[in-house]
């Protein structure tokens, strides 16, 4: 597991340097220091957040296409708040009344997105890669909002954030995720967060959700939600992504409600301070009853949306950055 080695997560280098990648295409690769820096330049977002006046102005005259080729609420919403809370001018392209429905390729799509001069570009798409191409394609930072089952990274910042808000050091802390880990982007995304950062990460799941490569992934897994509960100070409930399943993975919901749902009485086998989490949509009385969703000393939900508009502005913040001191701005 990697260490956070907290001297030098504390020491950032500055400008640009502060986080020297073009897009933020996932997590994996990312080092300690350079996610404590996103999570650091959020904090300042949170509190502008919570002020009645929100706007920032940093990326006044910029503009961001979000270009989404999948449905999203929560996602969707926070990068347009984001972005116009940043100063940008913010565009949200819908792939159902796109030009993709009459045929045309993702590669022609990017050329014409580029084209338009964005200066960040905000994709999720249904197919895992298909972000990293068009960031090859564009002249301008990409973030990706979530590519398949493969990563989503701003949810993962967000999390992140969510728990050391509340809980101080991710360092040391037991994570549990539960769910349908395999076709899950959220779950790869806090995988790659949570150990980079230190965390022990405990996947659980009915094994035909369970990916083979999680042997790779320095976590521990299990089949059985009770154990993998024990000990937890976190606790993260995935949505069973029915959309990228290609026949049936688990007998039945009542079934699966019953070996892996998030009860009062299965809560309590984890730390008394545990919190809870969920990415949303919740399937409710599937994977995470409301008793539990709803229960504001427990649950971090609402939090967690919260969280993710502040990250999201820095993301935009810090991705723009580099063209901004080219231009002079700031
Ligand atoms: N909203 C998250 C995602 O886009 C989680 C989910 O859909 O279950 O992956």
């Amino acid at each position: 597991m990697t260490s956070t080695e907290p001297s030098k997560a504390h020491q950032f280098p500055s400008g640009s340097d502060a986080f020297p990648h073009r897009h933020l295409l996932g997590i994996a690769g990312l080092q300690p220091w350079e996610i404590l820096y996103l999570l650091k330049e959020a904090e300042q977002w949170v509190d502008l957040n919570r002020k009645s006046i929100k706007h920032a102005g940093r990326m006044d005259g910029l503009t961001v296409i979000n270009a989404f080729f999948e449905n999203s609420t929560r996602t969707l919403l926070s990068f347009e708040i984001a972005g116009k809370r940043m100063g940008a001018d913010v565009v949200n392209m819908h792939a159902a009344q796109s030009s993709i429905k009459k045929g045309e390729t993702l590669i022609d799509t990017a050329v014409t997105l580029n084209a338009m001069k964005a200066d960040a570009i905000v994709i999720r798409h249904g197919s895992s890669g298909a972000v990293q191409l068009i960031a090859d394609k564009v002249d301008c930072p990409v973030l990706n909002a979530g590519d398949g089952r493969h990563e989503h990274p701003t949810q993962a910042l967000l999390d992140a954030l969510t728990i050391q808000r509340r809980k101080g050091d991710i360092s040391g802390l037991t994570v549990t995720i539960c769910g349908d880990v395999m076709h899950s982007r959220v779950a790869r995304s806090n995988i790659y967060c949570l150990t980079t950062l230190g965390a022990k990460v405990r996947v659980c799941g009915p094994p035909s959700l369970l990916p083979a490569a999680l042997d790779r992934m320095n976590v521990a897994d299990f089949t059985n939600f009770d154990e993998a509960l024990d000990g937890a100070d976190v606790v993260m409930m995935l949505r069973l992504q029915n959309e990228r399943m290609n026949g049936d993975f688990i007998p039945s919901p009542r079934e699966y409600h019953h070996l892996y749902g998030l009860t009062k009485k299965r809560l309590s086998l984890a730390n008394d301070d545990a919190l809870v989490m969920h990415p949303g949509p919740m399937n409710r009385g599937v994977e995470i009853d409301s008793n539990v969703a709803d229960d504001i000393d427990r649950s971090a939900v609402t939090e967690q949306v919260e969280m993710g508009v502040a990250v999201r502005m820095a993301c935009l913040d810090i991705l723009t950055r580099r063209s901004r001191e080219v231009e002079g701005w700031t």
